[in-house]
């Protein structure tokens, strides 16, 4: 089989790092620092019609941590509860062996991947970050303009210097905001997809099991 794509690139939470109850890293850390649930709700309704831009919304969230006073220790071991997907690590391992380039475009937090996967093999990853001081306060973040819209973005960005093209890319994720990013690329998979809107989208939908279904694609 000739090979039709070069670089994979991959959605983070919900794809690749998962919570035992669904939640992404957000929702998760909210809970564990006190945001009302009805309040995680509310912010998403008013990001989505557009009263909320998407770098005010990471700036509430975090600001509620930081008054809530978290440490970098307590954030890491809440992370802890995440886990590499069923199949991630083996997946992820065989695509680098075929020699497929690999990168990841995330609505997460850096320090959920540094948690759960620092071994990664990912050759850039776009996500939102946090910074904290020595004393393992919140120092600061910076919100990506790679999320929803931006996904398709940091694609265009990656294919930018031109060894890569956006057709010889494939994309993975499972949720709304992975939509704009599918549609820009080559071969597009739907794992897991909570969004139907996605799946409607995607050339492959793999809707249980491993994420090593993805190697009989990736030749
Ligand atoms: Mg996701």
């Amino acid at each position: 089989m000739t090979r039709s794509i070069d670089m994979v690139v991959f959605d983070i939470d919900g794809t690749l790092i998962v919570h035992p109850t669904g939640k992404v890293v957000w929702q998760h850390l909210c809970h564990r620092f006190g945001t009302p649930i009805e309040v995680n709700h509310a912010r998403l309704k008013q990001h989505v019609s557009g009263e909320l831009s998407y770098a005010d919304w990471v700036r509430l969230d975090i600001e509620d941590w930081q008054r809530a006073g978290a440490r970098r220790s307590q954030v890491v071991d809440a992370l802890r509860e995440f886990r590499l997907r069923e199949g991630a690590r083996a997946a992820l391992s065989e695509l680098e062996r075929r020699g497929y380039r690999l990168a990841a475009v995330s609505g997460t937090l850096d320090i959920l991947v540094e948690t759960v996967f620092p071994d990664h093999p990912f050759e850039r990853i776009f996500s939102n970050r946090i910074f904290f001081d020595d004393d393992g306060a919140i120092s600061g973040w910076e919100a990506t303009p790679f999320d929803f819209d931006g996904k398709a973005t940091a694609l265009r960005e990656l294919a930018s210097d031109g060894t890569v093209s956006l057709e010889r890319m494939a994309f993975v994720g499972d949720d709304i905001n992975d939509v704009d990013a599918a549609k820009a690329v080559g071969f597009s998979v739907a794992h897991h997809p909570r969004s139907e809107e996605l799946a409607a989208c995607c050339d492959l939908i793999i809707r249980e099991g491993s994420l090593e279904q993805l190697l009989e694609y990736l030749p």
